[in-house]
């Protein structure tokens, strides 16, 4: 892990739907760490530094898969192949990925399918991996061909029906476990479906590991900025992931959130 921001130079650049791009880097493995899938960096654009999940691991190359949505994300979907960026890294608890033989489902809602791309591909080579990518609509779906061709069933699910199921994440997965059952889930995405689906598998008696998003500042665990009620757990370093059992702790899960200057909303 390094601390203070390595300087890159972007290789790559995928524009992966109207409001998403992902952008590709090399990172050598030896010298700079090996990360975890569900860990996250620091990205600087020499302005502004912000979290960003992991959404590929390839060898000595990262990706991260950017939504825009504000001043920062903006200004990152203006770069070019060839421009640098900033990044420290990678923190944070990723997911566990010690799983063999299992059948998985992988949930990621919107951009939350950056880090579910990147477990769903590592636990591929040696579980039985299913997925459902939820989007808004049709051309906002995210890694539904590339999962596929990693050999994982991609069950892609949309809230107007323009592909795939039509509905939210949360009756797509209902629907599912009408005729299978899973041993394990990964779940990424808006807290509001992350606190529906978790309620669905705490039904099936499903485990499963969430990764959360809070307003974070130095993701070293010093400031305090990303901290949840009510075991204080900071979200840059006890998390982004946790198992079931932690979740059910924090009491704000799927309630309320704080802002850059820790108010409420
Ligand atoms: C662990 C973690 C992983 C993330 N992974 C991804 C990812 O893979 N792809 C992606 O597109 N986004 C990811 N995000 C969210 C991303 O950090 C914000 O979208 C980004 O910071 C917004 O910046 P902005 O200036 O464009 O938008 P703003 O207009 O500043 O903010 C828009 C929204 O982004 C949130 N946000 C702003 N600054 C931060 C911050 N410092 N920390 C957390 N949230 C912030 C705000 O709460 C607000 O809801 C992640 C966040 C966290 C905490």
């Amino acid at each position: 892990m390094i601390n203070e921001p390595k300087i890159v130079e972007i290789t790559d650049i995928i524009t992966e739907t109207p409001t998403i791009k992902t952008f590709k880097f090399d990172w050598d493995f030896k010298t700079l760490g090996m990360p975890n899938p569900g860990e996250f960096l620091m990205v600087w654009n020499f302005n502004n530094e912000k979290p960003m999940s992991i959404s590929q691991i390839n060898d000595n190359e990262l990706a991260i898969t950017v939504k825009n949505i504000g001043e920062f994300t903006s200004q990152l979907h203006n770069l070019e192949a060839g421009d640098q960026i900033g990044v420290r890294g990678s923190y944070g608890n990723g997911f566990n990925t010690d799983f063999e033989n299992k059948r998985i489902i992988a949930i990621g809602g919107g951009v939350g399918m950056a880090p579910i791309n990147a477990i769903a591909t590592y636990l591929a080579e040696n579980n039985e991996v299913e997925a459902i990518s939820a989007a808004q609509t049709e051309n906002e779906l995210l890694f539904v061909d590339s999962l596929e061709e990693m050999g994982v069933a991609v069950h892609p699910c949309t809230d107007d029906g323009s592909f795939g199921f039509e509905g939210f994440a949360t009756d797509c997965l209902s629907g599912l476990l009408e005729d299978r059952t899973y041993d394990y889930a990964f779940v990424c995405g808006p807290e509001i479906m992350m606190k529906g689906i978790f309620n669905i598998l705490e039904a099936s008696n499903i485990p499963g590991q969430y990764s959360l998003e809070r307003y974070m500042k130095c993701a070293l665990g010093v400031c305090g900025q990303c901290c949840v009620d009510s075991e204080g757990w900071r979200i840059c370093v006890e998390g982004p992931v946790f198992e079931e059992n932690k979740i059910k702790q924090i009491t704000e899960f799927g309630k309320y959130r704080r802002d850059a200057s820790g108010v409420k909303y």
